[in-house]
């Protein structure tokens, strides 16, 4: 049984006072995160060390709470969104770079550093931190680790587990180890891996050494306007089979483009279907050979006109537009809901006229900006969930939605995450036993399930239901080994 009081107290004394909320308006604050998905927690602490972290683990143990890592609460799946009587550990005061190493292109970065934060302290010394989520003025590198984050230039250069070199880690017993290394290669299982995109199941990360990236020496934006999404979607896949990958490929649908364009002004072209905006580095050799590659591809898919990035400032521009998509639809209506499905690009074309029939099937304003490259659709359904029967329609589009991904031999998510919100969907994709091989994964970590529960794995997945571990007899096993198997 939870004793809320005993732990506010003690947590108190180990934060102090400022540090600990327990009023009902930060209560519901921090109730949930950018998703749909609402909970309820006792008490939000707000660390500002390692040691801070390690006594918010070790009271919420002894006084019976879980506990829900927190960074921004950007994320989109209900992964930070508390059940119940939980103790919300917000990192958002943990905010320090710690070194800086570029002669072994590293970082180490406390959690809740804002990613832009990061990018823009390292670039005067010519690196940057490659993944770069749309959310990255605000979210932060802790929430980034836990979700796995991909960004705008992900398709080049990785998502973010291409980026960390290890982490430290508050596991749920307040123990503190360190996970992967600042060297290249670690040896063993890659314990760093399975913390990367875990949302806050295995531990709260309290520290993180990130991989730096040079800044490249030349950069070239462009625009491509199309008179059919089709176009445009075969476009993306052309330039891939012509084996030039660029930085970053995004797709925006004509609902999306005039949103964007009414709220930053970047000077989109309004009447157009879809646009691709499409960014290319390296040296300016190979810059000019990719962007002529890339021209070319839209040219024999019809493209209406080409507009190249003069300078920084207009190259700012027309990213602007993109970062703010997500905010310019509350222009449409004032909720959204989207999933975040990967699809093989080749299946563009196709999954998007199933998401625009699926949505005026149900009555509803679907618009789509996404990751292109990497054939991460974002489809978002607007709406006013004030409307009774509204958010009903937009679950059943939704689950529709994800399965349409799902038969094209699509993948879940991309990059947001499972949470609450995806994670009854987890047994399309996986079977009884990968479940529960993945829940002997998480118990190894958390063995008492206080860590993030309900999150990630569909209820009554557990452990012990893995049909090679009941089966197992590890006694027998080990018993098995042929004489002289030992040195
Ligand atoms: C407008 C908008 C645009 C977005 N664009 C992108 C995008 O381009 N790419 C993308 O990947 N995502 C995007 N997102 C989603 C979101 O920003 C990412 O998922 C981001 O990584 C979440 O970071 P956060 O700090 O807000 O984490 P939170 O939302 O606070 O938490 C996310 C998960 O991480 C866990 N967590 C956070 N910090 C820690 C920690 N220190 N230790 C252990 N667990 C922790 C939480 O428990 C939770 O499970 C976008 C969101 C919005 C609102």
């Amino acid at each position: 049984m939870a004793d809320v009081d005993a732990a506010q107290r003690a947590l108190e004394d180990a934060l102090g006072p400022s540090e600990v909320l327990s009023d009902p308006l930060s209560r519901a604050l921090y109730a949930r995160d950018a998703s749909m998905v609402e909970g309820a927690c006792a008490l939000v602490a707000f660390p500002r060390s390692l040691e801070d972290v390690v006594a918010c683990v070790r009271i919420a143990g002894e006084h019976g709470l879980p506990i829900v890592p927190r960074g921004s609460g950007t994320g989109l799946a209900g992964a930070s969104t508390p059940i119940a009587d939980a103790l919300v550990v917000v990192t958002s005061k943990m905010t320090r770079i710690l070194e800086v190493r570029p002669e072994d292109r590293l970082a180490w970065v406390e959690p809740g550093l804002p990613n832009l934060d990061l990018a823009t302290a390292l670039a005067p010394s010519g690196f940057t931190y490659a993944p770069d989520p749309s959310s990255q003025q605000t979210s932060s590198i802790g929430g980034n680790v836990n979700t796995n984050a991909g960004g705008l230039h992900c398709l080049a250069y990785g998502v973010t587990s291409n980026h960390v070199l290890a982490l430290d880690l508050v596991l749920p017993d307040a123990s503190v180890v360190r996970l992967g290394s600042e060297a290249p290669e670690a040896a063993g299982y890659d314990l760093r891996g399975v913390v990367i995109g875990s949302e806050g199941t295995v531990g709260i990360v309290a520290a993180v050494c990130v991989r730096l990236t040079p800044l490249p020496p030349d950069v070239r934006t462009m625009l491509f306007d199309f008179e059919t999404v089709e176009d445009c979607a075969a476009t993306v896949s052309a330039i891939i089979a012509s084996g030039v990958v660029p930085a970053a490929i995004e797709m925006m649908d004509h609902g999306i483009v005039v949103a964007a364009e009414s709220f930053a002004h970047a000077g989109y072209p309004t009447d157009a279907a879809a646009i691709l905006i499409v960014e290319v580095d390296g040296t300016p050799a190979s810059v000019r050979a990719q962007s002529e590659a890339v021209e070319r591809a839209a040219r024999e898919h019809r493209v209406r006109s080409v507009r190249v990035a003069r300078d920084e400032a207009e190259r700012g521009l027309i990213w602007k537009g993109r970062k703010s998509a997500f905010g310019a639809v509350a222009q449409i209506a004032p909720h959204y809901h989207l999933h975040d499905c990967v699809v093989p690009r080749s299946s563009l074309a196709r999954v998007l006229a199933g998401v625009y029939e699926i949505a005026a099937r149900h009555g509803l304003v679907v618009t789509n900006v996404f990751h292109a490259g990497d054939g991460n659709l974002h489809p978002l359904l607007s709406f006013d969930r004030r409307v009774p029967g509204t958010l009903e329609r937009v679950l059943r589009a939704s689950d529709e939605i994800v399965r349409l991904c799902i038969s094209v031999g699509g993948a879940l998510s991309g990059e947001h995450g499972i949470g609450l919100e995806k994670r009854e969907f987890m047994p399309l994709v996986f079977t009884d036993d990968d479940l529960a091989a993945q829940a002997c994964v998480r118990t190894a970590f958390d063995p008492d399930g206080r860590m993030n529960p309900h999150k990630v794995l569909p209820e009554g997945a557990r452990c012990g239901d893995f049909a090679m571990a009941r089966g197992a007899d590890a006694a027998g096993a080990a018993a098995s080994l042929p004489e002289g198997s030992w040195i």
